[in-house]
């Protein structure tokens, strides 16, 4: 009878590194594990071999046992001498029945332990990046359980008590009543505005959360398909979820639900548009720039006639290529028609706008921006040699003043318009009145564009984060006067993405008002 007792331990709300070091030393030393669902299967794996493992939560085809016949095995199992550990998740004595089963035992006189445990009810509130006090936030927490209905006559929970502690709450087993139980809070008195956070599987790697003001965010989360286990927390410590939220595992993408504003030309923005998406975002298209044919053809024709002529074809873009193309292919040429001329390809995708045509570019820059282009290009021979370079009718010469240092003869061939397309300004105004969190500027036309498109109105841009693709975009914007906030390393709509991504998983996201107004360095002192 030596080894007879019973430990109740805590597991934690579910990541398994969260159970104590005293929990996990019982169950190593166990030679009975009484457990139910909830709980991380790798808590089960420090459990020697030899032990006795009891499941007594619902199975396939099984009901769970009853509180009795739990408690009964506890008393049995302890009186046979073992060593057991009675593993609950979160903390046993929190909504756990823990007590009911300490109860039993002392009843039968079996000596027992408690380990207490991590409860869901902070935990996932923390992993959420919601803490559950905060200075002058909340000064109190309540817990409580949500399994009563409070429509319900027999309802012995103060709800209108709960609705004006102005602390926190949290609602456990509360997911089937959230309706009625939310409700009831806003009928004594909660602001219909208070802010709430459902979490589904607090801790665990796949935790969900779900925001929403009292009144709405049942229907919220069940629209977003949560399920049990979830919990509510409840009051305005649920705001600092927006400048506290850690969880990798839900923070994985940075960029969920961010709006993002495309202003690519309509033929450019696929690739934007689902690298976007594949981080969360959720992509706004506004074409600021479309492609649109010359007006005269006469002196691209007459350039492209002697192709073959010139040492070096240099493509500043994809939509260059396509309209070069377009134009051999008028004139009943092919590729062919490059002769012996080399090719350069600035960009990857303008390299495969090219390679779609059978030609393999001679030469792509390792970064897209022009001064570093001409850099690259400063190693080989130039003197004398005629090179061509089809672009936009607008555009930055740097590439070609660079060249025509090297000592190249350059011809700038403008092979296509950019245009703003009809109905783009108020398209553009509508869209960001909504609300934009990023505004993304793949080139220097789109950020003249769009701000042509707003009569120059800054102020409509409604202080949205600028992402710029490279640095010539930047200065760009720089120079019209808008605050630029990242700038890609790399120049390319992957670059763009991939700077975008590091950023919001850095956590820089602007402190909300409600966070300025001295709340910050209060807590800090
Ligand atoms: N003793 C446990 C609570 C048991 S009651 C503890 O201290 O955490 C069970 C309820 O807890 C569930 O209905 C759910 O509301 C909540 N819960 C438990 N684990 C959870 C988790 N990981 N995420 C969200 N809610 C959880």
């Amino acid at each position: 009878m030596t080894n007879a007792k019973v430990f109740l331990v805590g597991a934690g709300p579910g990541d398994p590194g969260l159970i104590t070091v005293k929990g996990l030393r019982c169950l190593q030393q166990a030679q009975v594990v009484v457990y139910d669902r909830l709980l991380d299967p790798s808590l089960l794996q420090s459990v020697s071999p030899q032990a006795e493992q009891v499941f007594v939560g619902k199975a396939r085809g099984r009901q769970a046992l009853t509180q009795e016949q739990i408690n009964q095995l506890l008393v049995d199992r302890a009186k046979a001498g073992k060593t057991v550990v009675r593993l609950k998740g979160g903390d046993p004595f929190v909504f756990g029945r823990g007590g009911e089963e300490a109860l039993a035992l002392v009843q039968h006189g079996i000596p027992f332990e408690v380990v207490p445990g991590v409860t869901s009810a902070i935990a996932a509130a923390a992993y959420a990046g919601i803490p559950v006090t905060h200075r002058r936030v909340a000064t109190c927490f309540t817990v409580v359980s949500g399994s009563e209905d409070p429509s319900k006559p027999e309802s012995v929970i103060p709800w209108d008590v709960l609705a004006r502690t102005g602390g926190t709450l949290v609602v456990l087993m509360g997911w089937n009543a959230l309706e009625n139980i939310l409700r009831t809070l806003g009928q004594q008195g909660m602001a219909a505005d208070t802010p709430v956070a459902l979490v589904q599987w607090g801790t665990w790697p796949q935790q969900r959360t779900v925001i929403g003001a009292l009144n709405v965010v049942a229907s919220k989360g069940r629209e977003a398909g949560l399920e049990p286990p979830v919990l509510a927390i409840i009051g305005p410590v649920v705001r600092l979820r927006e400048q506290l939220q850690w969880f990798a595992a839900e923070a994985k993408r940075p960029l969920a639900g961010k709006k993002v504003l495309i202003t690519r030309s309509r033929t450019q923005t696929s690739r934007l548009r689902a690298l976007l998406e594949e981080q969360g975002a959720v992509p706004l298209e506004l074409p600021s720039i479309e492609v649109a044919p010359l007006e005269d053809y006469t002196q691209m024709d007459a350039t492209l006639a002697r192709l073959g002529s010139f040492g070096w074809a240099i493509f500043a873009s994809a939509n260059a290529v396509d309209a070069v193309f377009a134009r051999l292919e008028l004139m009943r040429k092919d590729a062919r028609a490059f002769g012996a001329c080399q090719v350069g390809a600035i960009g990857p995708a303008t390299a495969e706008a090219l390679a779609r045509r059978g030609i393999r570019a001679d030469f792509i820059p390792q970064r897209s921006v022009s001064e570093a282009v001409v850099a690259e290009l400063s190693s080989r021979q130039w003197s004398g040699v005629p090179v061509l370079l089809p672009a936009a009718d607008i555009g930055r010469d740097v590439l070609a003043q660079g060249l025509s240092r090297l000592g190249a003869q350059v011809e700038w061939q403008p092979a296509y318009r950019t245009v703003t397309p009809a109905g783009a300004g108020e398209e553009a105004r509508e869209l960001l009145s909504q609300g934009v969190d990023v505004i993304t500027f793949a080139s220097s036309s789109t950020v003249r564009n769009l701000l042509a498109l707003l009569d120059g109105d800054k102020a409509a841009l409604g202080g949205s984060f600028i992402a710029c693709i490279g640095p010539t975009t930047a200065a760009t914007a720089r120079e019209l006067g808008l605050p630029v906030g990242l700038v890609a390393d790399e120049a390319s709509v992957e670059g763009l993405v991939d700077a975008l991504v590091k950023h919001f998983s850095n956590d820089k996201i602007p402190p909300s008002p409600f966070i300025k107004g001295g709340l910050r360095d209060s807590s800090l002192s």
